[in-house]
């Protein structure tokens, strides 16, 4: 069963952490700073009274004075004290800011890789920082304002109930009026409106994800793809949304003020005209005028006070909806780490009727796939685009775990094999394998740290890189990557394989790894491969299928389900699905040739 939820305050203070004392002080500091600033108020209506009873004595300038002095007293401390608040809150406020960051991040590295796939990283950044920023807008203002001005809220009304309890009368219907009016926006349409923001928000951080991603195809074809005009659109929602909430929040400090002018009206003029002077404190109409007055600055006072309560709490709401973003990346499923680990007997992969699913069992990507690659054997995974191919890689080095059945290496369930063993035992070359922004040492070194240079040669050897690296003025020290020297898709592709050889892991898994070859790299790639693949288990996933041809195994893989398998001369034999891909791939060459 669900468990009560927590407060998104009490949440938002778990996250403060140890900095939850600094939160309160702060707190309590602009509490006492705001009931210090009442304090010339006070003196002057003091003052008045004084006047009005005494009048026109003016002996009494002594106490005036002295009321003075004591209402700049209180005023400058109350000044001190909240600066002084607002220095603990902001700082609090950072470091919980912080911390939301680092948890994030953290959590986000315990999740399975494949978490990435389905989650664009573009997005998993965007959340953590409108939420860290979210959050530290509230414990920075939002949170101290509140405090502060429900402080000031409360005692103003008291302080007008003390001195003439009909002006405190008032000033309270007007206050519960506004605050009717305040929550009926707030509640409903204002909600809503935030939600729809907070989500073309989200949308437009995705499709601008998108859109950078996909810049190399709107630069090709000269034209704006629909990437691009889906960003567009998600920014134009985006603003559109942004200013509806934004216009809706306005809108509230205008209607309080209007509530509490009419207060002022409704229950003044009458008490004026009706209730006839004599009656009010101060005994004569001078006192009445005077509590008009003060009832004029005291609600100017409050209703302010109460604007300043609603965009605090819209802006505890706005934090609340982020909160609800920081669980979204908090909830990623976390990699369960076996407590009692299992050492893998041997480099065997065995898929014992596997199935597994994306979306929650709507659709399953793989159903019931069952085989075993022996150690030293290669199986290839062929079949139409979105047959699970690439699914069912990523389960060996769990990426995924499996919904149902047991991926197994070395005959042990691969959720009992501590995650770095399992790790090293596989070496995971993908179709546009990552190079880092370093030096090509360094990005084949990323497979095994304490490599020599000269074993990262000998691998970047074997993966046929002689001829990049003596093109390269620097060799192998060269800087590659997004800002580094130009490599083509198969050089980058020979590059990963030294990576995957130095690694000297007894699985090899391949996905597509010769889709980006170019005819000149395709022979070197070849040679990379048979150097990579040599004595070890191999899992090859292959689009051109002359790779496979050797293969010990082939699996046809289509809609999730291994519908043929066996060697490629039994399968070209079987006159199935293989026997057509077989057929049209040798069209497709022979086309190709003639056409050359
Ligand atoms: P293949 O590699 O054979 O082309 P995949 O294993 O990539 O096939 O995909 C199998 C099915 O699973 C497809 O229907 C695909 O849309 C779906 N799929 C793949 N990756 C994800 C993912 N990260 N999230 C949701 N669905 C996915
Ligand atoms: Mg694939």
């Amino acid at each position: 069963m669900k468990q009560k939820k927590k407060s998104d305050v009490a949440v938002l203070l778990d996250y403060a952490g140890s900095h939850k004392g600094l939160t309160f002080l702060g707190l309590a500091l602009s509490a006492v700073s705001m009931l210090l600033s009442m304090a010339p108020y006070i003196c002057i209506w003091l003052v008045a009274r004084d006047l009005i009873a005494v009048a026109p004595d003016w002996t009494r300038a002594q106490d005036i004075a002295q009321y003075g002095w004591l209402a700049f007293a209180f005023a400058v401390a109350g000044i001190v004290l909240y600066f002084a608040g607002l220095m603990c809150t902001h700082l609090a406020a950072f470091r919980t800011a912080a911390n939301i960051r680092k948890q994030g991040v953290a959590h986000v590295m315990k999740a399975p890789l494949g978490f990435f796939d389905s989650n664009a990283s573009g997005l998993i950044r965007g959340r953590l920082d409108a939420a860290a920023a979210d959050t530290e807008t509230l414990l920075a203002h939002n949170l101290a304002d509140i405090v502060g001005t429900i402080t000031l809220f409360v005692s103003m009304l008291v302080l007008m109930f003390v001195f003439d309890w009909r002006m405190g009368a008032a000033c309270l219907l007007a206050a519960v009026i506004s605050m009717i009016a305040m929550f009926s926006m707030m509640g409903g349409k204002n909600a809503k409106l935030m939600a729809e923001y907070q989500a073309a928000q989200d949308r437009m951080t995705k499709a601008g994800t998108e859109y950078v991603r996909g810049i190399p195809v709107v630069k090709i074809f000269q034209q704006t793809v629909y990437s691009f005009k889906a960003f567009q659109e998600a920014i134009e929602d985006y603003s559109s949304k942004a200013e509806h909430y934004q216009g809706d929040v306005c809108r509230v400090p205008q209607s309080i003020n209007l509530t509490f002018t009419e207060g002022a009206f409704v229950f003044l003029v009458p008490a004026a005209l009706f209730l006839a002077p004599g009656t009010l404190a101060g005994g004569d109409f001078a006192g009445f005028i005077t509590n008009f007055a003060f009832y004029a600055v005291f609600s100017a006072i409050i209703s302010t006070a109460l604007a300043k309560i609603m965009f605090a709490a819209s802006g505890m709401m706005l934090a609340s909806t982020a909160l609800g973003r920081i669980d979204q990346v908090m909830c990623a499923p976390e990699l369960k780490v076996p407590e009692h680990p299992q050492s893998p007997g041997s480099s065997r992969v065995e898929f014992e009727d596997v199935s597994f699913t994306y979306d929650g069992a709507q659709t399953f990507a793989l159903s019931h796939v069952s085989f075993t690659a022996e150690p030293g054997q290669t199986v290839a995974l062929v079949g139409p685009s979105g047959g699970g191919k690439t699914t069912a890689a990523s389960l060996i080095p769990r990426f995924w775990d499996a919904t149902s059945g047991v991926v197994k290496v070395g005959g042990v369930d691969v959720r009992q094999i501590d995650p770095h063993v399992l790790m090293d035992q596989i070496a995971f070359v993908f179709q546009n394998s990552r190079l880092f922004k370093a030096s090509i040492l360094e990005n084949v070194r990323a497979a095994r740290p304490n490599a020599t240079r000269e074993q990262v040669l000998s691998a970047l050897k074997a993966a046929q890189c002689e001829d990049i690296l003596e093109k390269l003025p620097q060799g192998m020290d060269t800087l590659i990557g997004s800002e580094g020297t130009y490599l083509s898709g198969g050089e980058q592709q020979r590059i990963a394989l030294a990576r995957a050889i130095l690694k000297d892991a007894p699985i090899v898994v391949l996905d597509e790894a010769t889709a980006f070859a170019d005819p000149e790299n395709e022979a070197l790639i070849q040679k990379a491969f048979t150097e990579l693949t040599r004595g070890r288990t191999v899992i090859m996933i292959a689009h051109r299928l002359s790779t496979v041809v050797g293969a010990d195994k082939i699996l046809v893989l289509e809609e999730g389900r291994i519908v043929e398998q066996g060697s490629h001369q039994e399968l070209t034999a079987a006159g199935g699905l293989y026997a057509r891909m077989w057929a049209d791939y040798n069209k497709a060459v022979q086309w190709k040739i003639t056409s050359e």
